[in-house]
């Protein structure tokens, strides 16, 4: 695939050369320690590699919210044992006022986890005289943290404009599956969008209807959509004020041939609560004024995997239903492992993302099967919206060329 960035495969002998490699290391504390280690474990294959290769590494992250100026429970120090135990080799921390001396003297291979980014005010205002400080740390630019490339920061975005950039491992493999899902994707493309509110992702919707064959809408903001279709959704979330605004994302999708597919069976209860008495199943057009709408139906889902497996491409944010409580995971756990089980046979590309659709995907035990599964919040439905992300950009061979 012809890339609009470049890989650490572009960057020549590194060996002895001081490579700068922003990543993400927000991760979770509890009792002082790393809670979920996951984007430790995501930004180790770059950071061994270059090390493997003889550069000295210096990797840069946020943690927190310091707000501009040093906060010493927002230090990175204390990610600098886990991060040596997540990559089997030693890190040494290094703070900001003594980086220039620390950085000097450190071996080809050596690896300094740099103190957090946001210590300073001018990272989040991509300052110049922060770009230029960290830029004369390093002799060449890795950016790894394809979540945090929606800011435009001076470690997200600045400092690639200063020295040569490149896609980091972790960067290079969510740019090529987002790519293969939505950028150049295989025939019919089916995306599915559930969660709770319409409001929250208004923009994702009207992008997608110009670029999928199928929209499933799923969720809560399904029922504003059925709403808009004349259907009494008695007490569900519902934004009916959004009603003029699904409406106009019907037409756009007609105008697009787009097929926009709505639940015509739905699960509803009187009382949101595990397992309650008054579930049950119902048509749409059944649901009773005392009765909230809290999953799609089983005949809803069924028809979503007769979709599916006509489709080549799926991407997927956001549960079908209330998912944290029984039983109204159903849809979404069917889905999920519809999903896999096409992705497993190699009929259907799965590309999917989103805080809660991150969990559906691992509570049904199915995340490894798909395509990819972005854990990037909201670079991914910033990304979904079609906008342009200024880490990414900033990669990109035109900016570049100079
Ligand atoms: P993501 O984090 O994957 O982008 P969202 O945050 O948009 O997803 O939506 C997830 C939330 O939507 C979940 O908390 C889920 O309980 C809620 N939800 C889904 N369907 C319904 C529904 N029918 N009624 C109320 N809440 C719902
Ligand atoms: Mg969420």
């Amino acid at each position: 695939m012809a890339r609009s960035f470049k890989t650490l495969d572009d960057m020549g002998d590194v060996a002895g050369k001081r490579v700068l490699v922003r990543t993400d290391l927000n991760v979770p504390m509890a009792d002082g320690k790393v809670s979920d280690d996951t984007r430790l474990r995501a930004a180790a294959p770059t950071i061994a590699e270059l090390s493997d290769k003889g550069a000295v590494v210096l990797v840069l992250a946020h943690f927190g919210r310091p707000k501009g100026k040093p906060d010493p429970t927002m230090s990175l120090a204390q990610v600098t044992q886990p991060l040596t135990q997540v990559l089997g080799r030693e890190v040494r921390f290094v703070d900001w006022d003594s980086a220039p001396d620390a950085v000097a003297n450190l071996s080809p291979g050596d690896i300094a986890l740099i103190e957090n980014t946001r210590f300073h005010a001018g990272e989040e205002q991509n300052a110049t005289d922060v770009i230029d400080m960290i830029a004369s740390l390093g002799e060449f630019y890795v950016n790894d943290a394809f979540s945090a490339a929606h800011r435009a920061h001076a470690s997200t975005e600045g400092v690639a404009h200063r020295l040569p950039a490149f896609a980091g491992r972790q960067m290079e493999a969510e740019l090529d599956a987002l790519e293969k899902a939505l950028g150049n994707p295989g025939h019919p493309v089916a995306a599915v969008v559930g969660g709770a509110k319409v409001s929250t992702k208004l923009d994702v919707l009207k992008h997608l209807v110009g670029r999928v064959d199928h929209l499933v809408i799923g969720g809560g903001m399904a029922n504003t959509f059925l709403a808009a279709r004349g259907v009494d959704v008695g007490k569900s979330l519902c934004e009916h004020e959004l009603v003029p605004t699904a409406e106009a994302i019907f037409e756009a999708a007609e105008r697009a041939d787009c097929t926009i597919h709505l639940p015509y069976d739905v699960v509803v209860a009187k009382e949101f609560a595990a397992d309650p008495p008054s579930l049950r199943t119902c048509n749409v057009h059944e649901v009773a004024p005392d009765e909230m709408i809290l999953d799609i139906g089983p005949s809803a889902t069924e028809a979503l995997g007769d979709v599916l497996k006509t489709c080549r491409t799926l991407v997927w944010n956001g549960p079908l239903g209330a998912f944290e409580t029984r039983p109204f995971d159903t849809a979404t756990m069917a889905l999920a492992r519809t999903a896999a089980a096409l992705t497993r046979e190699g009929s259907l590309v799965s590309v999917a993302g989103g805080g809660d659709t991150v969990a559906a995907l691992n509570q049904a035990g199915v995340s490894d099967d798909m395509t990819f599964v972005s854990t990037a919040g909201g670079a991914f439905l910033e990304w979904m919206q079609g906008k342009e992300l200024p880490g990414v950009a900033a990669l990109s061979r035109e900016h570049l060329a100079r």
